[in-house]
């Protein structure tokens, strides 16, 4: 599903726009002209279909194999869980934070909290995270190229360690990729998990709130194309106020 001559939404689920399978988060297609690359790899596994993507990427008008790299935000299963898959079927290289690329070369379910996850009823029982080779080399600052766009890496724990997002500039919108930090109106995603942080979640809102940017482009729920900083906004007033904003469960 076009969003702007750019970026196209080519995978997502249940809490989004059920696109494809429903525990996928949403996946983006970043077009930069002579590069593409995909944000973000849905569910995959026994709970996902990796080969819905690629018929969404399909749909948009655009060949699978071209995408040369598959980043990803954090290692949560329902963004990273398809990541193996889609680099099998893709050939594309697979970018991480270095937590991020560690825990899915070990599969390490543990890290990913999803023996509490299966548990709480979000995942069936026989579901496995696969590992595969992944560069642990995103990291805060850094900026790295799809074709004509340039993605800046910033550092954005607090939902889960080793997330990051992404400012994207050089299309015809500047865009914020952003996971699962800040969704529509300002909503949070605090878990009762080992890495999940209310002090580092301010610290990253903070950080997203110096930013410049038009789209906010989350993995679950609405989208904005434009004024998209009104939902960071929101959120940084409330941690501000030493409160915790309204949280996604
Ligand atoms: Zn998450």
């Amino acid at each position: 599903m076009r969003l702007t001559p750019d970026v196209c939404l080519v995978g997502g689920g249940r809490f989004g726009f059920s696109l494809t399978s429903p525990g996928d988060c949403h996946v983006y297609l970043l077009d930069g002209g002579d590069d593409l690359a995909l944000i973000d790899a849905g569910i995959g596994g026994v709970a996902g279909d990796p080969e819905l993507i690629l018929r969404e990427i399909r749909r948009d008008g655009y060949d699978p194999a071209r995408i040369a790299h598959l980043f990803l935000t954090h290692y949560h299963t329902d963004h990273m869980g398809g990541a193996a898959q889609l680099r099998a079927l893709l050939g594309c290289e697979v970018h991480g934070s270095p937590l991020t690329a560690r825990t899915l070369q070990a599969g390490d379910e543990r890290q990913i909290s999803l023996p509490e996850a299966k548990r709480a009823g979000y995942f069936p029982e026989d579901y496995v995270l696969h590992s595969c080779p992944c560069a642990g080399d995103l990291t805060e600052g850094d900026t790295l190229a799809v074709g004509n766009l340039s993605l800046r890496v910033i550092e954005t724990p607090g939902h889960a360690a080793g997330h990051v997002s992404f400012l994207v500039e050089g299309g015809a919108k500047t865009y914020l990729l952003q996971g699962d930090v800040i969704f529509f109106g300002g909503t949070v995603f605090l878990q009762n998990t080992h890495d999940c942080s209310i002090q580092e979640y301010a610290q990253s809102v903070d950080k997203l709130a110096e930013l410049d940017f038009d789209a906010h482009l989350p993995g679950h729920l609405g989208i904005s194309l434009d004024d998209g900083k009104r939902h960071i906004m929101a959120a940084k007033a409330t941690f501000d106020a030493l409160g915790v904003p309204k949280n996604l469960v």
